[in-house]
């Protein structure tokens, strides 16, 4: 389907923070609210579409804030945006290509590149599944769950969880966090499908790599992200060494850097996360590259705009392994988008259907919890 777009008229960052249920612990730390930068893009016609641009308050994740991406945004990517001729009909590529210049800040793209992807959705009056290439119309799923205080309250939550459905349970750990709680994880709970994700807590240093080594025996899915987030040739000599499929996330920044890290086996698997990768576009030509069972959609904790795009994409037919998307109840009470993202008790979440993103953005809901927000014309 060409990505054409019609006359924009307007485009508007909204700062929101909309706070947690839990607390979401890390190797990295603890975080009580998610602050997202909302990209809403109008047309003359009213048409309307939504993106999620998914950094968090700090530089620990990547190097990108919402305070970053705020500042490209504005000063760059949409002054760009702004400068084009549109009696060209310009396309998403098109588009695209003018932010050459702007190197990284692949969260501050994607944002304005996934609002787009709905704003064209609506023009040609087709669900944003039709742009993703969705084919499915539900998909399995899976939680992540951060390091707990003690053993007991991380079993409880497991146990919550796969009552609740979860397919799969993927846990954080980091060193003194590792071996025994998952060794207790799989005694209390059998063969559930569970993995791993350190965000990058260990090195190749003797004891991490036994550490690490003896995780084979538990036949994790996998294990994410064990080292330097900008190592990956550590994470090959790792790989040689574990029978535990390597899946890289920090580390991918583009679909060429997914085309070096699977072709060397400095991984096995690939955590796509659309706003890490620079968006939608990269993000699919990722998944065609690795292929169904090396890759899987993972989760920057998005509020449901940034989730309903997720949806989508794991509607593809490459993304067979359950991912990180879980239901907006998990994180918020209440989300920005009606209705909200469920997972059914069979740990499934149907696709929504109907034009565009299939579900209402609720307008004043989100002025509510705005923190501050720019408009910009495109005439
Ligand atoms: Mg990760």
């Amino acid at each position: 389907m060409n990505k054409i777009i019609n006359d924009l008229d307007t485009i508007e960052q909204i700062q929101i923070a909309i706070p947690y249920v839990h607390p979401f612990r890390t190797s990295f730390g603890t975080e009580t609210k998610k602050e997202a930068v909302i990209i809403k893009i109008t047309d003359i016609e009213g048409n309307v579409g939504w993106g999620e641009t998914s950094t968090g308050a700090k530089p620990d994740y990547c190097y990108e804030t919402y305070e970053t991406s705020w500042h490209i945004q504005k000063d760059f990517l949409i002054p760009i945006m702004q400068g084009i001729n549109y009696t060209e009909e310009p396309s998403i590529q098109s588009i695209y290509q003018t932010w050459h210049g702007i190197r990284g800040h692949e969260f501050a793209k994607s944002g304005i590149e996934s609002a787009l992807y709905s704003l064209i959705a609506e023009q040609k009056k087709v669900s944003l599944g039709d742009l993703y290439g969705s084919s499915k119309d539900k998909i399995p799923t899976g939680v992540s769950i951060g390091i707990q205080n003690d053993l007991e309250s991380l079993l409880n939550r497991i146990d919550f969880f796969i009552k609740q459905g979860y397919q799969r349970i993927k846990m954080k750990i980091e060193p003194g966090w590792d071996y025994e709680v998952v060794s207790a994880v799989r005694k209390e709970f059998g063969d559930i499908l569970l993995m791993v994700d350190a965000n990058s807590a260990y090195s190749l240093n003797d004891k991490h790599v036994e550490t690490l080594k003896k995780l084979d025996k538990f036949e994790l899915m996998m294990i994410e992200q064990p080292l330097a987030y900008n190592d990956i040739l550590a994470h090959k000599q790792l790989q040689a060494q574990l029978d535990t499929p390597v899946c890289l996330d920090e580390s991918i920044h583009d679909p060429m850097g997914a085309q070096l890290a699977l072709e060397n086996d400095c991984c096995r698997i690939i955590n796509i996360k659309p706003g890490r990768v620079g968006g939608y576009t990269n993000a699919i030509e990722i998944a065609k590259y690795g292929g169904a069972g090396r890759v899987w959609c993972g989760g920057m904790l998005e509020t449901g705009i940034g989730r309903i795009h997720n949806l989508f994409l794991q509607a593809r037919s490459e993304f067979t392994m359950p991912g990180d998307t879980s239901g907006s109840n998990r994180y918020f009470e209440k989300d920005i988008i009606s209705p909200e993202v469920i997972v059914n008790d069979l740990g499934y979440i149907t696709i929504p259907k109907g034009v565009g993103l299939g579900v209402t953005v609720l307008d004043d809901y989100l002025q509510d919890l705005k923190v501050r927000s720019k408009l910009y014309h495109f005439n």
